[in-house]
């Protein structure tokens, strides 16, 4: 019989955090109901927004834990998924010392946090397939690696990791494993939410700003233990996610139906768009994806991006990413915005 994984928290938590006392605000110290608040040093005026937001968002987390089917306990929520993804090498990596593992090319701010922590940075290129490399990723993982962080769907290449890979970087790598599912709503793969219990070690994230339609609201969701939680919890700002976005949030979620409808929207559109662009000449390729993107192949992709820059349009040009040479990233956008892309592009 397969023995069941374990994870002790404890012991990968740099010491530091593990033995600090975390601030208490005075929204932690008081739990209950009361009329007259002169504990946290507010303006008595202006309400509703003079006074602090809920540090633990827990009206939010119930209506997230019901649609996504993660216990609240298991749910942390920040200023954009940008905030776990800096949180969670500040709780593990010791700065000088520890170091965190991904792949290339993949989500530029895993690097970018792991450099503002001085946390050494190790990525294993992908695939030709743009699959992991998995004797190379498990070859590079000494003891100094504490976090592994995976992208699926992948950002920029758009495609989902092969399950069978993730689940054995989880079962072999004794630290944590971050699987970034920004863009999961646009793939028909499941979620990894769903294996949180088999796999203590296992952070995934989400997001309101891909599918939800919510960038400007900046909020951002990690699933994991109870016991991970709590660290993240722990070092987290105190009113981490503000009043507005809560407030925000919430309305969104109520209406799944809005989301799904748009979801519809932009899936027929990125099907369009495929069709479209491999019926240029100027394409050279158009790689597979389960994202809100397509990467494609355009030969010159600086000629090609100025081009479209020249007309209002703006794409992402990958072409000094490495296994992107010649690409562009392109987000699908509304019937008319794609039609305005594609219209230029013939004329190239
Ligand atoms: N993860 C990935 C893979 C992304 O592409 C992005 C944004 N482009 C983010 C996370 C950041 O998301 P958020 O807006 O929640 O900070």
């Amino acid at each position: 019989m397969k023995t069941k994984k374990t994870f002790d928290v404890e012991a990968w938590v740099r010491p530091n955090v593990r033995d600090m006392q975390p601030y208490s605000s005075a929204r932690d110290e008081f739990h209950g109901h009361a009329s007259v608040f002169l504990d946290a040093n507010e303006n008595p005026y202006n309400a509703p927004y003079n006074r602090y937001p809920d540090p633990m968002q827990w009206t939010l987390k119930e209506k997230i834990s019901e649609i996504k089917s993660v216990p609240k306990a298991s749910i942390f929520l920040g200023n954009g998924s940008d905030e776990p993804i800096d949180l969670l090498l500040r709780a593990f990596c010791e700065p000088g010392k520890d170091s965190m593992l991904t792949f290339d090319p993949t989500y530029g701010m895993y690097q970018v946090a792991a450099e503002i922590n001085n946390v050494a940075c190790k990525r294993v290129k992908l695939k030709e397939d743009f699959q992991m490399d998995m004797p190379a990723m498990l070859g590079a993982i000494d003891e100094t690696v504490k976090l592994v962080y995976l992208c699926s769907p992948n950002n920029p290449t758009g495609n989902s990791l092969n399950r069978a890979d993730v689940c054995r970087l989880l079962e072999s790598f004794p630290g944590i494993v971050v699987v970034d599912e920004a863009y999961i709503d646009f793939s028909a793969a499941p979620s990894f939410s769903r294996d949180l219990s088999e796999y203590p070690n296992l952070v995934v994230l989400q997001t309101l700003s891909k599918a939800w339609g919510a960038a400007g609201i900046r909020l951002g969701m990690a699933f994991a233990s109870p016991e991970i939680i709590a660290v993240l919890n722990k070092i987290k700002y105190p009113y981490n996610v503000n009043q507005l976005t809560q407030e925000r949030a919430l309305e969104l979620l109520r209406h799944p139906e809005r989301m799904q409808e748009q979801l519809t929207q932009i899936l027929s559109e990125r099907t369009r768009l495929q069709k479209s662009l491999s019926a240029l000449p100027l394409v050279r390729k158009l790689y597979p994806t389960d994202a809100n993107f397509i990467l494609t192949d355009v030969g010159n992709a600086d000629e090609v991006y100025h081009k479209l820059v020249e007309k209002g349009i703006i794409v992402r040009n990958r072409n000094r990413v490495t296994l992107c040479s010649g690409c562009l990233r392109i987000t699908v956008g509304t019937k008319e915005e794609n039609d305005a892309l594609l219209a230029v592009l013939k004329e190239i």
